[in-house]
Parts: structure tokens; sequence; C-alpha cells
């Protein structure tokens, strides 16, 4: 399956669709994911179009995982999270719904189930408030 540029990820990074930016590198983009499975629930993706893990360059590799370790320790904190818990999904039959690579990043506490995967939209004032939480936290 080949990469398409109309992807919602494609277009947020084209700036043609707004987001709840997080964290920008030279290589990376992270932002609140719409329909949050956990509150704090933020996706990193690399600048660089693959439809997933599956047809990445390996070269982007470094600096992607750095972007997602960042992440998940500003989430961590930002959020009181006794854990984090990173997916990722490659192609419709793994659970994947918009084809750009990205790595889910979802603070974890003990005992609080996740919500649905692609579930409800969350009030955007309530992400813009979570965003501005983890920023914090990077900003340490
Ligand atoms: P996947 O199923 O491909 O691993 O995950 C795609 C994720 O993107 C889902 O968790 C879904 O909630 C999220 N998502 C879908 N559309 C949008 C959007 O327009 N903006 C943002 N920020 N997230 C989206």
């Amino acid at each position: 399956m080949s990469y398409d540029t109309n992807n919602i990820f494609a277009k947020i990074l084209r700036g043609e669709i707004p987001c709840h930016k997080v964290y920008e590198d030279e290589h990376t983009l992270a932002f609140m994911d719409v329909m949050p499975q956990a509150d704090g629930h933020t996706l990193v993706i690399p600048k660089i179009p693959s439809r997933n893990l599956l047809d990445a360059d390996p070269k982007e590799f470094g600096a992607l995982m750095a972007s997602v370790q960042k992440v998940a320790n500003a989430a961590k904190q930002a959020f009181g999270a006794e854990g984090v818990l990173i997916q990722q999904f490659n192609e419709p039959a793994a659970g994947q719904t918009v084809f750009h690579l990205h790595f889910h990043v979802l603070p974890r506490h003990e005992g609080v189930p996740l919500r649905p995967h692609s579930g409800k939209m969350a009030d955007h004032g309530m992400l813009a408030g979570h965003a501005a939480k983890i920023r914090a936290a990077l900003e340490g």
C-alpha cells in the first residue's frame, strides 16, 4: 500500500488543519489525540512521510523514539501517572485508522481502564489545557 498525502496527519503537518501541539523539532511533531483513550493521550509522528512502521526509513527511528521518550516522560509528569503505555498500529487488521506513522503515548494510572480506541471526540478547551500541561512539563 502506498502513502496517501491527504491523510489527516499529513494535513496537520502542512498546517491545513489545526492540532493542539505539544512538541516539535526538525524531525518530529507531537500533538493531542482528539479522541483520547486517557487524559494526556498524545501522538508523536515523524515529519517524513511513511504509511506506518513497515515502510518507514529506519534512519528516522533515532529521532522519532527520542521524541516519544521525551513526550512520554513529560506526559507522565504532567498527569501524575504511574506508567506510560506506548502503542503503534500497522494496517487496518492491527487497528490502524490514520495512515501516517504515529506512536500513541498514553499516561496510565493503576486501575483506570483505557477509553475506547477512536471513541469520543474530546472538548477542545480540555485538549488545549492538557497540551499546555505537557508543554510546561517539557519546559521543566
Ligand atoms: P490509529 O488507529 O491509526 O493508530 O490511531 C489514529 C488516532 O488518531 C486515533 O487515536 C484517533 O483518535 C486520532 N485522530 C483521528 N483523527 C484525528 C484528528 O483529526 N486529529 C487528531 N489530533 N487526532 C486524530
